[in-house]
C-alpha cells in the first residue's frame, strides 16, 4: 500500500474524523501549528456575538451577578478532568507566566528555609525568567539541571522544581511521577507547566501528587490568541498556600471593598484582578468540543498521527534528523532538526504547510487530533521532500 493510500484509510477508519467539522479550519492549508496556536472551534463566533450582543450589551453591569464573577472558578473547573485534578482546584486567568509566578513564589513561601529552585534546563524561556525573577525577590537561587539529573539534583536545600511536563522543543514528555517523587523524597514542591500536554495527552496531577501546576489555553484547548492560562493549586495546599499578587478578586469579600486583604476561600485567593471575561467566555465555548471525546482517545489519535508521520519520514526522507523520541515518550510533536530550518519552514508555508521554526535549526509540527488528518502529516512529508 502506497503512503497515500494509507493516509486515505487512516483518516477513513478515523473514530476524532467526525470532530473536525467542529473546527473553521481552512480545507486549503495543512494546519500543523496547533501546538502553538490552535484553530477555532467553529462554536466560539457566535457565542462571542451572544456575550457581546447580549450579556454586554443588554444585561450590561448586571451580567457581573449573571455568572461573569465565577467565570474562572467554573471554567477552570471544565479544565480539571482534562489534568486530572478534582474540583474546585482549577482557576483561570492571567498568562502562564503570571501564574508561574504566583504558583512559584506560593511555593517556596511553603518551604521556608530551603533557599534553591532547580528549573528544567531546557524549559521555555518565559519559566526561566519567570524564575529568575521570583528568586530575585525572594532571596532564593535558581539551578538550572537537564530534567534526567532532576531526581539526582534535587536536596534538603532545595525549596521547588519546576518543570515542563513536555519539552517544547524536542517534545520529549518528561516522567512526572518520577520527578515529583523525587522532588518529595526531599521535602521540595513541584510546580509542573503543563503547556504542551493540557489537550494532548492525559495529565494526572491529583494521582501523581503534584503540587502546583501551569498551562495555556490558546495551544491544545484552542481558546484563541492570548486566552487566559490556568493555575492548579493541590486540594493540601488550599487552606495555607499564600499567593503574591493577592488582589480584590481573591478576596474573601470582593465587594466590602475593605482596605486589608482576606483570601477568598479555596482556590478563589488564586485570582488577582478583575477576570478577562471575552477572552475566558471564548475558551469557555471551545471547551465544548471535548463534551463527547475523552483525553484518551485524543492521545491514542495523537500517537498515531506521529507514528505515521515518522514513518512518511523514514521512507520519504530516511536522513532526517528527528528530534522527537520515536517511543511514546513524546507528546503532539514532532520535530526535526534541520539545514537552514528558517528558509524550508517559509517555503512550507508558501506551499500551505503550516508549521514552525525554532532557532536555530529545529521545524516543529504539531499535531492536533481533533482536526489534523493523516493527509495532513503526508503532505507534510511529501513538501519537505519537494524542497529539499
Ligand atoms: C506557550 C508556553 C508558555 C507561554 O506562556 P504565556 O505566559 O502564556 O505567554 C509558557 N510555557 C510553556 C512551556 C509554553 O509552551
Amino acid at each position: 500500500m502506497s503512503l497515500s493510500e494509507l493516509a486515505a484509510e487512516l483518516d477513513a477508519r478515523d473514530p476524532l474524523a467526525r470532530k473536525r467539522a467542529e473546527f473553521d479550519v481552512d480545507p486549503e492549508l495543512s494546519y500543523l501549528d496547533g501546538n502553538s496556536l490552535g484553530a477555532p472551534p467553529r462554536a466560539v463566533a457566535p457565542r462571542l456575538a451572544e456575550v457581546v450582543g447580549r450579556a454586554w450589551a443588554r444585561r450590561l453591569i448586571r451580567s457581573w451577578d449573571e455568572g461573569w464573577w465565577e467565570a474562572p472558578e467554573r471554567v477552570g473547573g471544565r479544565i480539571a478532568p482534562l489534568v486530572g485534578a478534582a474540583p474546585g482546584q482549577v482557576v483561570v486567568g492571567d498568562s502562564t507566566s503570571v501564574n508561574l509566578f504566583k504558583a512559584l513564589v506560593a511555593a517556596v513561601r511553603l518551604r521556608p528555609g530551603r533557599h534553591e529552585i532547580l528549573l528544567d534546563g531546557g524549559t521555555f524561556p518565559t519559566d526561566g525568567y519567570i524564575a529568575d525573577g521570583a528568586a530575585g525577590l525572594t532571596g532564593h537561587t535558581v539551578r538550572r539541571v537537564p530534567v534526567d539529573e532532576l531526581a539526582a539534583a534535587v536536596s534538603e536545600r532545595t525549596a521547588a522544581v519546576v518543570v515542563n511536563h513536555v519539552d517544547f522543543v524536542s517534545g520529549r514528555l518528561h516522567d512526572m511521577a518520577a520527578v515529583t517523587a523525587a522532588a518529595h523524597a526531599s521535602g521540595a514542591l513541584a510546580v509542573w507547566d503543563l503547556c504542551h500536554s493540557v489537550g494532548a495527552l492525559p495529565v494526572r496531577l491529583d494521582e501523581l501528587g503534584a503540587d502546583f501546576a501551569v498551562g495555556c489555553t490558546y495551544k491544545f484547548l484552542n481558546g484563541g490568541p492570548g486566552s487566559p492560562a490556568f493555575l492548579y493549586v493541590a486540594s493540601k495546599w488550599l487552606e495555607s498556600f499564600d499567593q503574591p499578587l493577592a488582589g480584590w478578586a481573591g478576596h474573601r469579600d470582593p465587594f466590602a471593598m475593605s482596605a486589608d486583604y482576606a483570601g477568598g476561600r479555596g482556590i478563589r485567593k488564586a485570582r488577582t484582578g478583575t477576570p478577562d471575561i471575552l477572552s475566558m467566555l471564548a475558551l469557555d465555548a471551545a471547551l465544548d468540543v471535548w463534551d463527547d471525546v475523552t483525553i484518551d482517545e485524543v492521545r491514542a489519535k495523537g500517537l498515531a498521527l506521529g507514528d505515521f508521520f515518522l514513518r512518511c519520514l523514514d521512507e520519504l526522507l530516511p536522513d532526517a534528523r528527528v528530534l522527537t523520541p520515536r517511543e511514546h515518550r513524546r507528546g503532539n510533536q514532532i520535530a526535526l532538526s534541520w539545514p537552514d530550518a528558517g528558509t524550508v519552514m517559509a517555503g512550507l508555508i508558501d506551499r500551505g504547510v503550516i508549521g514552525d521554526f525554532r532557532p536555530p535549526d529545529t521545524l516543529r509540527f504539531g499535531l492536533a487530533p481533533l482536526y489534523t488528518r493523516y493527509h495532513d502529516v503526508l503532505r507534510a512529508a511529501t513538501e519537505l521532500r519537494t524542497l529539499t
